[in-house]
């Protein structure tokens, strides 16, 4: 409906009584979603508790090119917004991924990408999905879901809103997927915390991403660099608690990446922290279920993440093409709801599965910092890519579970 202004202190929207999808949360996976069903016809609202979408930002930016995502997602059909993506979101490219084993030995592959300005990025896709026909509701937090009812509370006012499907794309800690009983993420080492600071006045290879491994400074996960052009970076760390030294926290890891690894530190020296950013990554897989009822999740809220790097915007926003076709074809009487578990899984779901048993095998070998740096020894470049992606070659797994048989 257009802007009505009801009341001063609300200012913009007056909903619809009822929509036929609505989608909660307009992050990469929310937005694809709206846009999607937009297109096919379907009326979708679109809400997101941020005041202004993309902000403040839960990412590193780090998006390989098309044809690297064609290669590592090869059966998912991807949203044509992973192809054109305005300049205007890309703070820069890179072009190589370099790996910093416990030892400090390097391993690098070429893995041509960008990275992105998310906020710029988020509003982008919100902005696509608006175009489409996609009503926006930004600063309203969906507080609950009762059958085809949600409850919405934010800068609008207060609303109860019907829609035939609700989608839900909002993030790890997902309203919508714990409203329908689908994910319990009680187990600490499904999920990663990431803190990571944007740097001002670094000096660091701009053409490479590079992570670094040991668990001095990332236990369960690694750290790393990512150029954001010229002499600015982010730089963070994703870590899993369970992995953790008692008593020292995300923010002291991240510290001693920055002022004490003997390889990284250096590259900070004078640099000056613009900002200070956080969040979950779930790095556990995706829940046995994925649609309950008149609910489906997508995105992180339903961990569809490639789980050995903690990338998930690409199949973020797979999955929630997946999502806003399925529902704008349930609304049209095409299929039923429950396909689109199927799709999706048929589109990325290996990947998703194969990525979490990789760092499973991972994990093992992470808990000791000679035999991560053996691993990263005897896997070659080739190799180490695959690893990276997901996929696990068979020699690797052989190696890997010897090593790990080793371990005890
Ligand atoms: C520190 C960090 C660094 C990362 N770096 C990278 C990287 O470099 N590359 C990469 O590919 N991935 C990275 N990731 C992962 C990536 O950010 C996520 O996988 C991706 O954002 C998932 O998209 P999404 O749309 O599912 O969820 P989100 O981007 O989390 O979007 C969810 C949206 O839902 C909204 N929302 C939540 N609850 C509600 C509610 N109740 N009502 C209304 N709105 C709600 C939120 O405001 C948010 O806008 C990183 C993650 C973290 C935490």
């Amino acid at each position: 409906m257009y802007p009505t202004i009801k009341d001063k202190r609300q200012i913009i929207m007056t909903p619809e009584e009822s929509y036929d999808i609505i989608v909660i949360g307009a992050g990469p996976a929310g937005s694809t979603a709206a846009l999607y069903a937009a297109d096919l016809g379907a009326s979708v609202l679109l809400i997101d508790k941020k005041k202004d979408i993309g902000t403040p930002i839960q990412c590193g930016g780090f998006l390989p090119c098309y044809e690297e995502l064609e290669e590592l997602l090869p059966g998912a059909q991807l949203p044509s917004t992973l192809e054109d993506i305005p300049s205007s979101c890309i703070y820069t490219s890179t072009r190589i991924h370099r790996f910093i084993a416990p030892n400090l030995d390097p391993k690098e592959f070429e893995v041509p990408a960008n990275v992105l300005d998310r906020s710029r990025f988020d509003k982008h896709l919100a902005r696509k999905a608006a175009g489409a026909g996609a009503e926006l509701m930004i600063g309203t937090r969906a507080d609950s879901i009762e059958g085809d009812v949600v409850s919405v509370r934010g800068v609008h006012g207060e609303f109860n809103i019907k829609a035939k499907v609700i989608i839900g794309a909002d993030g790890p800690t997902s309203m919508a997927a714990k409203t329908a009983g689908l994910i319990d993420r009680s187990d600490d080492m499904g999920k990663a915390v990431a803190l990571e600071y944007e740097l001002a006045g670094v000096d660091i290879d701009r053409e490479a991403v590079e992570m670094f491994f040991g668990r001095d400074y990332a236990p369960g996960g690694y750290a790393w660099i990512i150029s954001q052009g010229g002499d600015t970076a982010n730089i963070g760390v994703g870590i899993r608690q369970p992995l953790c030294e008692k008593g020292v926290s995300t923010q002291d890891y991240l510290h001693r990446f920055m002022y004490e690894h003997p390889r990284a530190a250096p590259m900070f020296k004078g640099a000056r922290i613009t900002a200070i950013i956080s969040g979950i990554v779930p790095v556990g897989g995706a829940p046995p279920e994925t649609v309950k009822g008149n609910i489906v999740i997508c995105g992180d809220a339903a961990g569809q993440l490639i789980a050995t790097n903690g990338g998930g915007i690409p199949t973020a926003m797979v999955g929630g093409k997946v999502a806003g076709e399925t529902a704008a074809e349930v609304v049209s009487g095409k299929c039923k709801l429950s396909e689109y578990e199927n799709r999706w899984r048929a589109q990325i779901g290996l990947e998703i599965k194969t990525s979490v048993y990789v760092k499973k095998l991972m994990d093992g070998l992470m808990r000791s910092d000679p035999m991560m740096s053996t691993a990263m020894k005897m896997i070659n470049p080739e190799q180490m890519k695959a690893l990276q992606r997901g996929r696990l070659p068979d020699p690797v797994k052989k190696m890997l579970k010897s090593l790990n048989a080793g371990l005890g």
